[in-house]
């Protein structure tokens, strides 16, 4: 598609650019000079809370996986033992949200450069045990920092998201340990990107 005729005005257009512009800007001061205006393409972002990884960022555009990036591995692991060992392990809870702060504002300056439409995540609420609270005010924390940001967020069910396979959409993959393995399609990969990615493709077809 390149050199490519511009709708409207019946240019031929020749660039290095990938993209085709939405409109040109032609100016006759001095000599023609053409710009070219391109749309920033929007992203959709599957956002993954968890033990293993803090946080598990996949970012699709055009329904193709596009950024993939994970956070805070050692950290979320030893805040967990405490609360886990700890009998009522309410103070570590709510502390978790000063202690994540820091990592969730450098994850929100990623998110905003990734343009995103929307930002998938799982519903968090619905989770009794003491992990799911953690997990859950590590989510408030990110959640006021979007909103602070302006960038629009969305809460899913989180059914079946580790289980399903994000490359054939089978529903009953195994999660073993640090793997996810499809036994429909073979397909292997990270349990946390797995998760991240089927939040972001179930925002794709249904947000
Ligand atoms: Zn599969």
């Amino acid at each position: 598609n390149n050199p490519y005729k511009l709708k409207g005005i019946d240019a031929i257009v020749k660039t290095d650019k990938s993209e085709i512009a939405n409109y040109a800007i032609i100016d006759f001061t001095d000599n023609i000079k053409v710009y070219l205006a391109y749309e920033k393409p929007k992203s959709i972002v599957g956002v993954d809370i968890g033990v293993r990884h803090l946080i598990t960022v996949v970012a699709i555009r055009n329904g193709k996986v596009w950024k993939t990036r994970f956070w805070g591995k050692e950290l979320i692991t030893d805040e967990m033992i405490k609360i886990l060992g700890e009998p009522q392990g309410v103070t570590e809870i709510r502390n978790i949200r000063a202690k994540v702060k820091k990592t969730i504002t450098e994850v929100v300056k990623f998110l905003e450069e990734l343009n995103p439409k929307v930002v998938a995540l799982e519903d968090l609420r619905i989770f009794e045990n003491k992990v799911g609270n953690t997990l859950r005010n590590i989510e408030i924390e990110l959640e006021q920092q979007l909103y602070n940001r302006g960038i629009k967020y969305k809460l899913l069910d989180p059914y079946n998201t580790s289980k399903v396979c994000s490359n054939c959409g089978f529903k009953k993959g195994e999660v073993l340990g640090p793997l996810f393995v499809c036994p429909a399609c073979g397909y292997k990969a990270d349990r946390d990107f797995n998760a991240a990615l089927n939040l972001a493709l179930k925002c794709y077809y249904t947000c």
